[in-house]
């Protein structure tokens, strides 16, 4: 049975989708079976996965109404070795046309739970927000992995999302918990970044992954290709740091 995780943060560009796409390729690299849902109209990690959101005849969105099922709005990025459940534009209507709807905040879910077994991991890139879109990530989930850069008003933004998490999981979803803190686009030159690195893990303790992603400029570059880092160019710091968090990933899954 997979365990599902949402790259969640309401920050944006903070790193979600480059953590979602690369976390994806690396798992599937060291053999796990992954579904990749991008959840963010922008459709960013469908993009970056090899799939143009333009080009699908299904998406996420016809999954949330209802007029598609999971197994039927797939597809497989042959390239990047896992299945991408792709979003588009047309997404951002879901939020407006799901206000009517019983249990909306419970679609993903009880769609992912047809597919659940096919996989070892499903990974849900969310948009920059916490809105229904983000709450339909979060009730489907076992857990959230936050990435986040270690900058100055990284921690208070983490405030207003970990509460959103703490009422999700008491109103919601009791299955649900922060995994973990990933520090993304970390530069040890910078002194604050160290400082607020400390910072995190005094604070934060064990919820704070040991594997820090370095800033790489070959993580940037990727998605222009179609890519995540990990499939464009394996040899590169930021990819191979993507694949030693999807080892750490695999261990954590252990004690969950
Ligand atoms: P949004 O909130 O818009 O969805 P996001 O949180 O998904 O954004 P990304 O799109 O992953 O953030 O990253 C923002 C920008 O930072 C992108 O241009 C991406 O290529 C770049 N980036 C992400 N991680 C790294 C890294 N480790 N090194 C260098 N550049 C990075
Ligand atoms: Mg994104």
């Amino acid at each position: 049975m997979a365990k599902i995780f949402c790259v969640a943060n309401q920050k944006g560009g903070v790193g979600k989708t480059t953590t979602t796409v690369n976390l994806a390729a690396g798992l599937a690299k060291v053999g796990q079976r992954v579904l990749m849902v991008d959840l963010d109209p922008q459709g960013n990690a469908t993009m970056g996965s090899g799939v143009d959101k333009r080009q699908l005849a299904l998406t996420i969105y016809d999954v949330l109404l209802e007029s598609a099922s999971i197994n039927e709005a797939r597809v497989r990025s042959e390239k990047c070795g896992y299945d991408v459940l792709g979003a588009n534009r047309e997404l951002a209507g879901a939020e407006v046309e799901m206000v009517d709807i019983e249990r909306r905040e419970k679609r993903l879910k009880t769609a992912l739970a047809e597919v659940q077994a096919q996989y070892d991991f499903i990974l849900i890139d969310c948009p920059p927000s916490l809105s229904m879109l983000t709450l339909n990530g979060l009730c489907a989930a076992h857990g959230v992995v936050v990435p986040m850069q270690c900058e100055y008003f990284a921690l208070e933004g983490l405030t207003d999302l970990v509460n959103t998490i703490k009422q999700v999981h008491a109103n919601l979803n009791p299955d649900l918990a922060i995994i973990g803190l990933l520090r993304v686009m970390f530069d040890p030159r910078i002194t604050l970044q160290q400082q607020v690195s400390d910072q995190l893990k005094a604070h934060f303790g064990n919820k704070v992954f040991d594997t820090v992603i370095p800033r790489n400029v070959r993580l940037a570059e990727a998605p222009s290709y179609g890519l995540p880092g990990v499939v464009f160019d394996p040899a590169a710091k930021g990819s191979q740091a993507y694949v030693e968090f999807a080892r750490e990933m695999v261990e954590r899954i252990k004690t969950l």
